[in-house]
């Protein structure tokens, strides 16, 4: 194997395998270093999202909802379902058919695009030098004229409940029980929490999320946040906000949470237990402390907005740098960088980044939201339009929710775009396609929406930006 190479990517994640085939598409030779493997101990490219995160969760929340829809809705449709049961063996199965192809679709790319996939521990030595440790305990060092670290994140552990990797779990291990907890216990109410959450609860699971902030959601759009914690309590995810986990107790037969709050000291005995309070980025030990790779605060590598760290020819991308831990932000990053080592200008927007909660209703925005604009002093208007009278929604028995679009009242530039919904994660592109381009709520007004479809509610709720929402009765329009 060749040991020289235009580029040295650390990690094969969506940010590093997405890096690795652009660098090879403007024709860098380029070697891709990943040390993560399957249940079976094989190479698996894909990194966290494509091996224990987006894609798995996704298709368990597909399964589930198919399962929920079924058990709730079959009925309004005129459909009798006399008896249904659950196979969750078969349900995994076609997780792990789904992330075995996409990780074989990974690796054909890399064969097609010519690069080099090492399977190892990657580490940063002095000079762009990486040393790849292989499982069987032989080392190589490959040079690379320029290094692309990245090496993705870890969920933060939690003192007062060590995972057993059985009951006391992380989202990678609640993403393979073969059943369904009587009680599940979840420790954190953000996305993973809620999207997981929501999985077992569909699945059987009675749920309870005990959430350390007051405030639900407190990233989200203040309005779209009390409406969806509506929603979730109403499908029986039992929230509890402000909830300090403070030591756990295994029994035989239980497990029991001790936590405090606002009333007091409580006790809450489930059957298993998520947590789901966070990740931390992987840059323990990446770098020899000869090489001099600077971190931030809570271990991040430093980078400038064009991703370089502080070592000349050495970037770093995806969750092991500031910013949203997001597949899709690593991703472009990735390209971002390849692109600018091989010569060319390109940049990133921060500002029109989606994010996707994949809950039913799901929630997705981009840009800022009110509290945001608020505090920095920027005036803005905004409109808002309920699924309800949507007629698509309405015929897909989906109406819970609303977008709502912030505009600046001076400008009338949309400055975010928040949705509660169903298909909320695509009906996000079109308001991050108007960001990109810097539409104005009016542009959004002036464009044909086709009927009937969800779109309509975004064509609405920029309407309702300068009050001619027609789809609502006056009184509501903004
Ligand atoms: P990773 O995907 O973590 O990949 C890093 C890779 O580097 C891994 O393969 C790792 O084994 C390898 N590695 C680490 N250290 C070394 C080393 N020293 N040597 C060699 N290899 C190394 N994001 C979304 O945008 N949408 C979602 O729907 C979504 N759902 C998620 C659901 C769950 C349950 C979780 C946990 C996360 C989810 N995320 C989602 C977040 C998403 O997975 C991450 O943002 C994304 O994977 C980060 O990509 P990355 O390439 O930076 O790192
Ligand atoms: P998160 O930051 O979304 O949520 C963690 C939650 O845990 C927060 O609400 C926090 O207040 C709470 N928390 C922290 N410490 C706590 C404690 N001691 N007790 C109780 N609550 C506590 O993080 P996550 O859900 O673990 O997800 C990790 C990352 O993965 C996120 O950055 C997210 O962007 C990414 N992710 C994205 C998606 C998606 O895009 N759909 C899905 C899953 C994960």
């Amino acid at each position: 194997m060749d040991t020289e190479y235009d580029v040295v990517i650390i990690g094969a994640g969506p940010a590093g395998y997405v890096a690795a085939i652009r660098c090879a598409q403007l024709g860098l030779s380029t070697a891709c270093v990943d040390d993560w493997r399957d249940a079976a101990g094989q190479p698996a490219p894909g990194g966290t999202c494509l091996n224990a995160g987006c894609i798995p969760s996704k298709a368990l929340l597909e399964s589930s909802e198919l399962y929920a829809r079924l058990q709730h809705d079959a009925n309004a449709h005129g459909l009798r379902i006399e008896s249904m049961s659950l196979d969750i063996d078969v349900m995994m199965a076609r997780k792990d058919r789904i992330v075995h192809q996409l990780g074989s679709g990974i690796a054909a790319l890399f064969r097609s695009n010519g690069v080099a996939w090492v399977h190892g521990r990657g580490h940063l030595l002095p000079n762009r030098n990486v040393e790849v440790s292989a499982q069987d305990g032989t080392r190589q060092v490959l040079v690379g004229r320029h290094v692309i670290l990245a090496t993705g994140s870890t969920p933060v552990e939690l003192a007062a409940a060590p995972l057993d990797d059985e009951r006391i779990v992380d989202s990678q291990g609640a993403l393979q029980w073969n059943s369904a907890p009587e009680r599940l216990g979840v420790i954190g109410a953000g996305v993973i929490g809620l999207e997981l959450g929501s999985v077992w609860r569909r699945l059987g699971s009675a749920v309870t999320l005990l959430e350390a902030q007051e405030e639900f959601l407190a990233m989200a759009d203040r309005q779209i946040a009390g409406a969806a914690l509506k929603l979730f309590r109403a499908q029986e995810l039992d929230i509890r906000n402000g909830a300090r986990v403070l030591s756990t107790q295994t029994d035989a037969d239980a497990l029991h949470v001790y936590y405090q709050d606002a009333s007091g000291d409580h006790e809450l005995v489930v059957d298993r237990l998520i947590v789901a309070v966070g990740r931390r980025p992987c840059s323990d030990g990446l770098a020899s402390a000869e090489a001099g790779l600077l971190l931030d605060e809570g271990g991040t590598v430093h980078v400038d907005e064009y991703c370089e760290t502080n070592l000349p020819g050495v970037f770093a991308i995806g969750d092991l740098v500031r910013g949203p831990m997001l597949a899709h932000k690593g991703s472009e990053e990735g390209i971002m960088v390849a692109e600018r080592i091989a010569g060319q200008h390109s940049s990133m927007n921060y500002e029109a980044i989606p994010s996707v909660i994949y809950t039913q209703p799901e929630i997705a925005w981009v840009g800022r939201t009110e509290e945001n604009l608020r505090q920095a002093g920027i005036e803005y208007r905004s409109g808002t339009f309920p699924f309800a009278a949507s007629g698509r929604a309405r015929a897909l028995q989906q109406s819970d929710g609303m977008v709502r679009v912030l505009g600046d009242a001076r400008t009338d530039r949309v400055l975010g775009v928040h949705v509660l919904g169903a298909q909320a994660s695509e009906l996000i592109a079109q308001a991050v396609l108007a960001m990109e381009f810097g539409a104005s709520s009016e542009d959004i007004a002036r464009t044909v929406f086709a009927h009937p479809t969800l779109s309509e509610a975004v064509h609405e709720a920029a309407l309702d930006v300068s009050g001619r929402a027609i789809h609502l009765s006056a009184s509501r329009r903004s």
